[in-house]
């Protein structure tokens, strides 16, 4: 098919098989295993010299779908579905990763990727290095010839950070080392993350793609641009498969198999119906989100307002670079004091005291008390966790709906 907008391409992906009953939705096949005609046939098929379904827990034609639609539309080399955005930064980082090696990051993580680095990937002997990544060369003076992975968000959750993606990418090139983001926070249909030289996207599909928070799911994107022969963990294998195919083929035939953390069928049927509304949806939500906070920096009740599509942020010129005017739909606000977030939150009618961002529903937590609230007031330092922030995300509501009632719990 030749290349077509966002919105008409995703609509017409064919599925490969014809259905029996020429649905035009691809079926849900809610199937553990599939039946073969004979033992040889069966024998192709398990060895894989012949791309057919055998078991759920390793593919789905559903599922296979889902990843086939998003492969479209993004050019990547290779997408993997999973059953959370957990499963999809554990299982990349799971691939690259070993004993004695090391990744560099920020402590400006989501809460959980954090934890599942310093609780879990170290007590298997991986090192944890974090860097200022807003300073390039600080993470380049981290880099060794140990180093598996440079893992980032391009904007960090709650404290707004965003990073220059291509001086961090040239920083990798240099060392042989593979830029791995979580572009969670701006869909590709609004940002090409391997235009800005990133490898390996990963993404909680249940943000943005699920269309309104239907269900738990991650993306794995391999857009096929590192050299897995640079890599410590990967070049063994890259001997085999080919140097650009070393981290799929790895991921899909193992990885993937042994943790069990493949997408359900039930998730990949909606979140592929997600994709249709994908960039309307974005597009609003993002738009609503400027000109919300455009109208809360006049408010003398807020301490400050920080979204990165705005004038005086540290940010703006990098993000609008990167990411164009309206850099998603996560904002947060400083109030006075802990008390003064509580009570604002208390008093909400129309915006809901929920986590989970990018529902079609306008969304608002206190993250020092909630998805931060479990970790020592040390640690929340270090990660710019404060007392005094609350984190919105913005939904399809009206800008003046979303404005009033703010406004109202401000009182
Ligand atoms: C929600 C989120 C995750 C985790 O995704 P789940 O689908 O909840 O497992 C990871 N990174 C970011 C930036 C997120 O917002």
């Amino acid at each position: 098919m030749e290349k077509k907008s966002y919105e008409s391409q995703i609509l017409h992906t064919a599925y490969t098989k014809e259905d029996a009953y020429h649905s035009l939705s691809m079926p849900v096949y809610n199937t553990a295993a599939y039946e073969f005609a004979t033992a040889a046939d069966m024998e192709a098929a398990f060895c894989g010299r012949v791309a057919e379904h055998t078991y759920s827990r390793i593919s789905n034609p559903t599922v296979h779908y889902f990843e086939k639609r998003v492969q479209e539309v993004t050019g990547a080399l290779s997408v993997t579905a999973l059953n959370s955005g957990m499963a999809a930064i554990s299982n990349t980082l799971l691939n690259v990763a070993g004993a004695g090696l090391n990744i560099v990051t920020s402590p400006h993580l989501f809460g959980n990727t954090y934890s599942f680095m310093v609780n879990t990937l170290r007590g298997f002997g991986v090192e944890i290095r974090f860097a200022d990544l807003t300073k390039p060369e600080e993470a380049a003076r981290m880099m060794d010839d140990k180093t598996c992975a440079l893992f980032l968000e391009i904007i960090t959750n709650p404290q707004m950070e965003v990073a220059d993606l291509k001086a961090l990418s040239a920083v990798c090139r240099e060392a042989g080392v593979p830029l791995i983001a979580d572009t969670t926070i701006i869909p590709f249909t609004a940002f090409s993350a391997k235009a800005h030289g990133v490898d390996i996207e990963v993404i909680s599909s249940t943000k943005y793609i699920s269309g309104g928070a239907t269900g738990i799911g991650g993306l794995i994107l391999d857009h096929g641009t590192f050299d897995w022969s640079r890599s410590p963990r990967l070049a063994e294998k890259a001997a085999v498969t080919g140097n650009q195919t070393a981290f799929t083929v790895r991921l899909k035939a193992e990885i993937l198999r042994n943790l069990g953390t493949y997408m359900t069928p039930q998730v990949a049927y909606m979140e592929t119906l997600g994709l249709e509304t994908l960039d309307l949806r974005y597009r609003r939500q993002a738009a609503t989100t400027l000109e919300v906070t455009q109208h809360l920096q006049e408010l003398p009740q807020i301490v400050r307002v920080n979204y990165t599509g705005l004038k005086n942020n540290p940010y703006y010129a990098l993000s609008c670079a990167q990411f164009g005017a309206t850099p998603g739909a996560m904002f947060t606000m400083d109030l006075s004091s802990r008390e003064a977030c509580f009570n604002f939150l208390d008093r909400l009618r129309l915006i809901r005291r929920a986590t989970n961002l990018f529902d079609n529903k306008s969304l608002a937590l206190h993250p020092a008390s909630t998805i931060f609230g479990t970790f020592t007031p040390e640690q929340r330092q270090s990660m710019d966790i404060s007392q005094h922030t609350i984190r919105f995300s913005i939904g399809l509501e009206s800008a003046e709906d979303i404005l009033a009632d703010i406004t109202q719990a401000l009182q």
